[in-house]
């Protein structure tokens, strides 16, 4: 019945690799996209026009009709616009396949419906899209056919980014020059550039289509609004790494199998906390590259399940108590001649430089602790974000017990000899203590966490782009290897100045330490103690986008100007406003037509019965009970709904920060309002009135 896969065979098979290139480029045109690739640049009008012309001669041998510039705009998605290869017929009739050079570079997709924050004005409202070459082009297989996919970044005519991808590039470029000047101090001269690994593990949720197809709130939001929860939920821990059943595996196979052609590497799956959630990791990759390919897994894990009668849930919180979804975030710094500048390394200079590197990571993430929270707000996130399941708002870094240890040592004494354990690493200088490799445990309640030799960012929402993320990420490191450079290229004895200011940055940022239970309600306590920001919703986080000091950092690496913080902040309130929207009127709708009518259907039927029995001559007091308890929570419900659609009637009417604020406070509070007693009815009434599978049929009968 299985068929044989052969995964070197099918490995990048879509994909327009450097292999390829090799194959298929004359040498000097190969030589001049693998010098732009790798130090920038453009290539030649010339160069172009026989890349152009090799890539669509591979992706027509292999069925391709059409291409497309492949972009993130702020949508969080990507976007296609499709156009054929096919040129204007000749006078005999015929066409044949073209693609120059020059649309292979730049494309003018007519994108004005993207959101663009007031960037664009209606009479300029064109962007263009400019191949990214750091990220190989594909081929994307579907109902459509094959088309030609270019990644591409997405600016607005006056040079402002309008996607996730220009900005991503930006704080790679920022990191890599001031990430170089740290490793220059060290004797490194052979690394030409520094870039990011990322491994991105990704969580998601299956349920069946025909059920998916009976719930409005799915189709319209993505997630449920009405549900009370099944007898059985996650408790018995008998979900997380559970075998994986039949209809889910033949899922995962044919999911590998698409990712694996399209170069994605995908490694492990497993079964996930909550029933029908799982999830997915590829082996990490160059952060560009890693994030294109978060995007196509998404898109793709949703193909494949409909191919399977499956619908794949990418919500934060698709169901209310239990477990919810992220994404993992597992982010280091390579040079491109192998050194990780997180991994604690071998010799005694690695690990004053892998100090350094921790110190000024844990300035940065102390300094913008509020940014990075920002970075990884996405409207289902608020219901994650705190919730005992997921980390909780407050950012703080996990070291694990030996590297927090050396940081005590460090800040107490400024002479710390030695590290907790034995075997380790010799730093050479008497004043720096020795560390031990791998000797991290795991703490799974860290929003950000040191584990071996990268950090794990926890906070990113399942559904959420993560360019976002690591734009935030790339430049606070980068303006704290900045300040670090700067100091330490003056200093007369470097050994002296580089353990001086290592104590001095650990001294000063180690309140953002935190090895505890993050989950707890006594490090809520400690961290308001400490003046640590606990952000708890989207809509509050935005203001951090424009602090004066984000903006002066942003602009200093040039990857934000003011005028992009500001057309991106109103986007996040618009997004905010128009989400809440989507999910109030659906869940008026809902509330209308199907639940009211079912319970009026269900307490008529109850009234019969109790005059029928009273007319037998009996007192019909549990038929009176239950009809007084569903006519009372029908009454709350009927009055929840008037509330939710006047409020809703004003919200519409306002705008911008003012909306979102109202949309969070009035409008998410009516509909708490209003889920309560129809959560309530469903315990009540009989299951076959009931409108629309359960939370027990959604979850357990995938
Ligand atoms: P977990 O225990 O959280 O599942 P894993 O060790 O399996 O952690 O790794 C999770 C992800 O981290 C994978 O995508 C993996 O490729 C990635 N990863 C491993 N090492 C690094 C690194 N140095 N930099 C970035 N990502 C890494
Ligand atoms: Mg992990």
């Amino acid at each position: 019945m299985t068929e044989q896969i052969n995964i070197e065979e099918l490995f990048g098979k879509n994909v327009f690799t450097v292999g390829k290139m090799r194959e298929r480029l004359p040498r000097a045109v190969f030589k001049e996209v693998m010098k732009v690739m790798e130090e920038g640049g453009e290539l030649s009008k010339t160069s172009a026009d026989v890349v152009a012309k090799a890539m669509k001669d591979w992706a027509v041998e292999n069925g391709a009709t059409h291409y497309t510039h492949w972009f993130q705009p702020l949508t969080g998605i990507t976007a296609e616009k499709h156009d054929s290869f096919i040129t204007h017929p000749d006078e005999e009739g015929r066409t044949w396949m073209e693609f120059s050079g020059k649309e292979l570079i730049k494309g003018e997709p007519d994108a004005s419906s993207f959101p663009s924050g007031g960037l664009r004005a209606t009479f300029e409202a064109r962007g263009y899209t400019a191949w990214d070459i750091t990220s190989p082009a594909f081929l994307k297989e579907d109902a459509t056919g094959k088309i030609l996919c270019i990644p591409t970044a997405f600016c607005a005519y006056t040079g402002e980014a309008l996607d996730k991808k220009t900005p991503l590039l930006r704080s790679e470029e920022a990191l890599n020059e001031q990430a170089l000047r740290i490793v220059r101090l060290f004797g490194n001269t052979a690394a030409k550039k520094v870039t990011t690994s990322v491994g991105l593990e990704q969580e998601y949720f299956l349920v069946d289509h025909e059920k998916y197809l009976q719930r409005e709130d799915l189709i319209f939001a993505g997630r449920t609004l009405f549900g009370a929860p099944a007898p059985k939920g996650q408790e018995m821990e008998d979900h997380y790494f559970g075998a994986i059943r039949e209809r889910i595996g033949a899922f995962m196979k044919d999911l590998n199998v698409e990712l694996w052609k399209l170069g994605v590497t995908a490694k492990t799956q497993h079964n996930e906390v909550a029933p029908a959630q799982h999830e997915l990791a590829p082996i990490y990759e160059s952060g560009n590259v890693a994030i294109d390919h978060n995007q196509l897994v998404m898109e793709t894990m949703k193909k494949v399940a409909g191919r399977h009668g499956m619908n794949c849930l990418l919500h934060e919180k698709p169901f209310a108590g239990v477990n919810g979804s992220g994404k993992h975030d597992n982010w280091s710094m390579v040079t491109d001649n192998g050194v990780n500048l997180l991994d604690p390394g071998y010799t005694p200079n690695e690990n004053i430089q892998f100090l350094l590197v921790l110190a000024c990571m844990i300035k940065a993430v102390d300094e913008h602790a509020d940014l990075l929270r920002q970075s990884a707000a996405d409207v289902g996130n608020d219901h994650r974000l705190g919730a005992d399941e997921a980390p909780p708002a407050i950012i703080s870094i996990f070291l694990g017990d030996q590297l927090e240890d050396v940081v005590r040592q460090l800040v107490s004494t400024g002479e710390a000899k030695k590290s907790k354990k034995g075997g380790k690493l010799m730093t050479g200088v008497s004043t720096l203590p020795d560390l031990e490799k791998d000797a991290t445990d795991r703490n799974r309640t860290s929003p950000f966490a040191f584990t071996g030799n990268k950090f794990e960012f926890r906070m990113v929402g399942s559904a959420d782009s993560v360019a976002g993320p690591n734009t935030t990420l790339n430049a606070i490191v980068a303006e704290a290897f900045c300040e670090a450079a700067n100091v330490l290229e003056k200093a007369e004895d470097f050994d002296l100045a580089v353990h001086d200011l290592i104590k001095e940055y650990l001294t000063d940022h180690q309140r953002i330490i935190f090895n505890g239970d993050g989950y707890s309600e006594a490090w809520v306590e400690e961290a308001a103690r400490r003046g640590l920001p606990n952000i708890k919703s989207m809509v509050e986080s935005v203001d951090a986008l424009l602090k004066p000091e984000t903006v002066k950092m942003f602009e200093r690496f040039k990857i934000f100007t003011k005028t992009e913080l500001q057309s991106r902040a109103e986007i996040l309130y618009e997004t905010y406003s128009k989400t809440i929207n989507i999910e109030a009127l659906t869940m008026i709708d809902m509330a209308k037509k199907q639940i009211i009518p079912a319970v009026t259907d269900y307490t008529g039927g109850l009234a019969q019965t109790v005059i029928a029995i009273k007319e037998a001559g009996v007192e019909p007091k549990a038929q009176k009970k239950l009809l007084k308890d569903a006519n009372a929570l029908l009454e709350e419900m009927v009055k929840a709904v008037e509330t939710l659609e006047k409020d809703v009637a004003k919200a519409v009417k306002m705008e911008g920060k003012k909306q979102a604020i109202y949309y969070r406070d009035t409008i998410c509070v009516d509909m708490t309002a209003l889920r309560t007693p129809a959560d309530a009815l469903e315990r009540i009434v009989d299951k076959e009135l009931w409108p629309f599978p359960t939370y027990g049929e959604l979850i357990f009968e995938v």
